[in-house]
């Protein structure tokens, strides 16, 4: 209704309120974080319908993670009520594979059609390179993966690209992708990017299905449009379609929030909006409604640093507000002690809720310190984009490989580990191990050890083929080499190690593409790190010690008690996954070269300015209280690596921090010596790659594949994946 209608505006700025009531040609909102850009767009989809411009199934509204997705739903629910289940909000992914299984017939595939995840593709290109005769040293079947799917995000097809070779490494890459594609067809698959890629060709070679389309969505609206690729770019141009008939096309965004070049985003398509639809009419919004004015003054001193971008004036009404707090921790030990006392205090005080709080870090691995100190502090929190550290499958792996050995009759352990990583060992294989142990009563690690064995007084374990019966020989002597190396008083972490490489589980994470989880190696890394320092502190602990330790901090029983649940939980999450989202208190934490910037971005100014992008959306994130940690060392690999403050430090005005301690017990050190602090500095490595992580690899793994690093690349724009001695030279100046 009218008034309705009427309501919707209130409390809007003028520049707000002209992008909700637009009507006609294309329109661009642009503004910097907090200013409303995604309240606009809710805003606008719900004056549409109540003015009656548009019928709710007349609506797509596409959002960048299905969270936001969810809440532009709820919110709509809450403004039209149950209307609101007629409109298309949803994912770029999700809208395309709707549209997909309605018109598989015209695409030849059936509408059950599978989508594969990264591991499914993985193993469907390692088939491609086997079969193509294709040398995993001339080109890793993850690399082929990574170049095609670039040019699947660049619309390239297998024809396109096999016209355009620039070299051999191009024709390997034609055959393999023309190989990998005709197979996902015959398994009636597509791949992620496919989808995107799939849908646009679909309404390129069918104008009868485009027309459909472009009439039912009369209206289109894109939020966080800075990180579309090109090939979501121009599905929206034909979605829209153009001439009088065109839908209309609402899209905001901020150029200075860009933060997924490496899916192939490109703030080209924002910045060249208005000469695409030459319609178009841009809105500029500058007043921030999140954040305090010192906060936005320091997010604003950061983002400035980046050359070539639009300034752009933000200011906000709610005063100055408190200073930044900044601190600096000896370790990563001590940067989540100060965290957890702030905790502690600001929710004793009734000041906050603890929902009221978020943690951000740049990498999922560096949850792990903050974690232990919140399960002792019992302080509730919850992890997003993530699992908590002690839950995910590769630790969960890990401790029951440690389990196996310090208790071989650990038979959920053993039952876990049996066929992981993946030896060949079926149901069948385990059916007759069980049933051997049942029957002798004994533990499932017990009848393992009858596997082969005739000359034991029970006989060798019947029901194996032979090749079964090797491969479980073979896995238990693994085991008790590394068991006896343990007895004999190996370090829990050496033991890991021996174990990650010896069955191959390294290997096979390596071989892994899993982009949820781009992070299991460096998470391995922290059960290293968290096993060394263990022994550090307790030199004579044995591995079953270690064990207890590490149960004791993830026992879920430590978790909140009834009081704390009713306050919610803090948030913990990378910047990545805070996109959007707003907190009254952020502590960004990890400031420091090498871990926030990130080490690979380090010796690159284009992916230097994408991480000082990210550092602005992580500070944007606040709305009163800002805290900014690193610490002076951080462990990795079991090893402390001392790290200079992040240059995003650097470039926050002094004058806005309030510095609770502004030197390390470290730097106190390293001024009154001229030697390095922690005495093994990886950067002297001569084996050092690319890797964050690199000083003590588990098992033989190449430096500078560790990290998952090279996923991130796009290839095409960076072939070398490890960093040059001239790069190390010029980072080691920095300190
Ligand atoms: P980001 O760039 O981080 O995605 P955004 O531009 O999408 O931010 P919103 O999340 O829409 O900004 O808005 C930021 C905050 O300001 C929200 O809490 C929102 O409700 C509030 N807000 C926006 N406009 C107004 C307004 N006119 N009056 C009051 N509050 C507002
Ligand atoms: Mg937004």
């Amino acid at each position: 209704s009218a008034d309705a209608a009427d309501r919707l505006i209130e409390g809007l700025n003028p520049q707000q309120k002209a992008a909700v009531i637009h009507s006609g040609g294309p329109l661009l909102v642009i503004a910097g974080a907090g200013s409303g850009k995604t309240r606009v767009l809710t805003h606008r989809i719900a004056h549409l319908v109540e003015t009656g411009r548009a019928r709710p199934g007349e609506i797509l509204a596409i959002t960048f993670t299905n969270k936001a997705a969810k809440e532009m739903k709820e919110r709509l629910q809450s403004l039209l009520g149950p209307v609101a289940h007629r409109m298309w909000i949803s994912t770029f992914h999700s809208a395309c594979v709707r549209i997909l299984r309605a018109e598989h017939e015209a695409l030849d595939m059936r509408s059950t059609f599978t989508i594969y995840d990264s591991a499914d593709s993985l193993r469907l290109m390692n088939q491609v390179c086997r079969e193509e005769g294709i040398d995993s040293r001339v080109a890793t079947p993850k690399s082929l993966l990574r170049r095609i799917s670039d040019l699947k995000n660049e619309l390239v097809d297998p024809d396109d690209f096999a016209r355009s070779l620039n070299d051999e490494a191009d024709v390997t890459v034609a055959a393999a992708y023309r190989g990998y594609q005709s197979r996902l067809k015959s398994a009636n698959a597509l791949d992620f990017d496919d989808i995107i890629m799939t849908t646009v060709n679909l309404l390129q070679a069918h104008p009868a299905i485009t027309e459909h389309y472009q009439r039912r969505f009369r209206h289109i609206l894109v939020d966080e449009y800075q990180d579309t690729n090109h090939a979501q770019y121009v599905l929206i141009k034909i979605l829209t379609g153009t001439g009088p008939d065109a839908g209309e096309l609402t899209v905001v965004g901020d150029a200075d929030q860009s933060i997924y070049a490496f899916r192939g985003a490109t703030i080209r398509n924002i910045e060249s909006f208005e000469e695409d639809y030459p319609a178009a009419t841009s809105i500029l919004l500058e007043q921030n409604y999140r954040s305090t004015q010192n906060i936005l003054t320091a997010a604003n001193a950061v983002i400035s640093n980046n050359p070539n971008r639009r300034a752009k004036r933000l200011w906000t009404d709610q005063g100055e507000g408190d200073k930044v707090i900044g601190y600096v921790a000896d370790s990563e030990h001590d940067e989540a002690r100060f965290l957890i006392e702030e905790l502690e205090a600001m929710h004793k005080s009734g000041k906050r809720k603890w929902s009221d709080i978020a943690v951000f870090y740049r990498a999922n691995a560096q949850s792990r310190a903050l974690e232990e100190m919140l399960i002792r502090a019992g302080i509730p929190y919850k992890l997003i984009g993530g699992t908590r550290f002690y839950e995910r499958k590769e630790i969960k792996d890990a401790l029951a490989y440690l389990q196996v050995i310090a208790n071989p009759d650990d038979t959920v352990a053993m039952r876990r580990i049996f066929n992981t990583p993946r030896r060949g060992l079926g149901a069948k294989a385990e059916d007759a191990v069980a049933a051997h142990a049942q029957m002798h009563g004994m533990s499932f690690g017990g009848a393992i050890a009858d596997v082969g064995n005739p000359e034991s007084p029970r006989g060798a374990v019947p029901g194996l083929t032979p090749r079964a019966e090797k491969t479980i020989v073979d896995f238990r002597t693994v085991l008790e080499e590394a068991r006896a190396a343990s007895e004999e008083g190996a370090a829990p972490a050496d033991t890991l190690d021996e174990l990650m490489a010896k069955t191959g589980y390294m290997e096979e994470l390596r071989n892994s593409d899993d982009p949820q989880d781009e992070a299991r190696v460096d998470n391995l890394a922290e059960l290293h790190s968290v096993a060394a320092e263990f022994r550090t502190t307790n030199p004579e602990a044995t591995l079953g010690d270690f064990l207890e330790h590490v149960a004791l901090v993830s026992d879920s029983d430590q978790l909140p008690d009834e009081d704390a649940q009713n306050d919610g939980e803090v948030t913990l999450m990378t910047v990545h996954t805070a996109k959007g989202l707003e907190f009254p208190t952020v502590f960004v934490t990890g400031l420091e070269d090498g871990t926030f910037p990130h080490m690979r971005s380090l010796a690159d100014p284009f992916e230097l300015s994408e991480e000082r992008r990210l550092a602005y959306v992580a500070l944007t994130r606040a709305r009163e209280t800002l805290y900014i940690t690193r610490a002076a060392v951080r462990s990795q690999w079991g090893a402390p690596q001392e790290l200079p403050p992040s240059r995003f430090l650097d470039e926050i005005p002094d004058e806005l921090v309030d510095w609770r301690r502004e030197h390390s017990a470290g730097d106190v050190l390293r001024r009154s010596t001229s030697s390095s602090y922690s005495g093994g500095s990886r950067y002297s490595d001569p084996d050092f790659g690319s890797s964050s992580y690199a000083p003590a690899p588990i098992g033989k793994v190449k430096p500078g594949r560790l990290d998952g690093g090279p996923k991130r690349k796009k290839p095409s724009t960076r072939p070398q994946d490890s960093l040059t001695p001239e790069d190390l030279a010029k980072f080691e100046a920095r300190k």
